[in-house]
């Protein structure tokens, strides 16, 4: 079974432009999420425009904020201040990576933990470890939204998370944690990284070489999510996974693109409504 992660996300997404109208109606202003992007990073350009387009589909109120390459800490910070303060911002988006000069971490403390969209901001990842009511990273719960939809069963299974980024790897281990799987956080210092693999009944591929897994990492029927977005010599976009070789094998496999990625744009979005909903019933 290929996951189609791409119809998964339309089908959110279109359930989500009716809430949207309905909490317009109700409240008398949408959910208005704000995205900062600092420089010219094509990647980080095109991953904006999706997230400004998914926006303005779901019927948010939204910017974009262009700040140029040499904009100092200063400058970023107060305008996340800014938006901290405004009463009609429900959710606050910086693009990663920024560039050398300014600290990300000190930018994601500076967003209003109760507007941080991405789930980054200190106070969300504790909450998340400490299974307190939090804002979920978009990737991993996206990840756990996939599972769900695909109908794989978590709970008393082996999970293999392949990548322990604090954005990926150890949120996503976490959250498949929390449905009861047994979880294993494999990296690039991990040994017999094929054979630890080919124990796990779902396989988080989170790693960022393309085509690196390959069927010999792969258990007959396992759920394979591959997070990776990485581009070819020749340009192609490949995931981590090495898709010809592993879906005739899996049991269920997200392909990229159309899988992981846009899952992740369409629980920004939930994100977002949920930061609005927080912020109207004062919670
Ligand atoms: P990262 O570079 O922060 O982390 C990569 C992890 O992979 C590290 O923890 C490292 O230990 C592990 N690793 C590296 N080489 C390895 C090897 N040879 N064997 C085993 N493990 C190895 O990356 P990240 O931010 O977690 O992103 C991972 C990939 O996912 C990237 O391709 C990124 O572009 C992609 N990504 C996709 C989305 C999406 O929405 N689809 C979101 C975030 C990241």
């Amino acid at each position: 079974m290929i996951i189609d992660g791409k119809q998964i996300s339309q089908s959110l997404k279109d359930a989500m432009k009716i809430d949207v109208d309905a909490l317009a109606e109700q409240y008398g202003r949408r959910p208005c999420l704000m995205v900062i992007i600092v420089g010219d990073n094509p990647a980080s350009r095109s991953y904006v425009r999706g997230k400004i387009k998914a926006t303005e589909y779901c019927g948010f109120d939204g910017h974009l904020v262009e700040l140029p390459e040499d904009v100092s800490e200063a400058t970023l910070l107060a305008e996340i201040d800014k938006l901290n303060n405004d009463p009609l911002v429900d959710g606050i988006l910086v693009q990663l990576p920024l560039p050398k000069h300014i600290s990300e971490d000190k930018v994601i403390a500076a967003i209003s933990a109760e507007k941080d969209v991405d789930g980054f901001h200190p106070e969300n990842v504790a909450r998340l470890w400490l299974n307190q009511h939090c804002i979920l990273p978009c990737t991993p719960k996206g990840i756990i939204e996939l599972l769900d939809q695909a109908g794989v069963e978590m709970a008393g299974k082996k999970a293999v998370v392949i990548g322990r980024s604090n954005i990926v790897g150890k949120p996503v281990a976490k959250l498949l944690l929390d449905r009861n799987a047994t979880v294993t956080i494999a990296h690039s210092r991990t040994k017999d990284l094929a054979a630890v693999c080919r124990e796990a009944d779902i396989l988080v591929a989170a790693v960022g070489r393309a085509e690196m897994v390959t069927a010999e990492y792969v258990k007959p029927g396992a759920a394979v999510i591959d997070v990776g977005i990485n581009r070819t010599e020749e340009g192609k976009l490949v995931g981590d996974v090495d898709f010809a070789s592993v879906e005739p094998i899996a049991g269920a496999i997200t392909p990229v693109p159309g899988g992981v990625g846009p899952m992740t744009i369409t629980m920004l979005m939930r994100n977002t409504i949920e930061c609005f909903l927080n912020r109207v019933n004062n919670k």
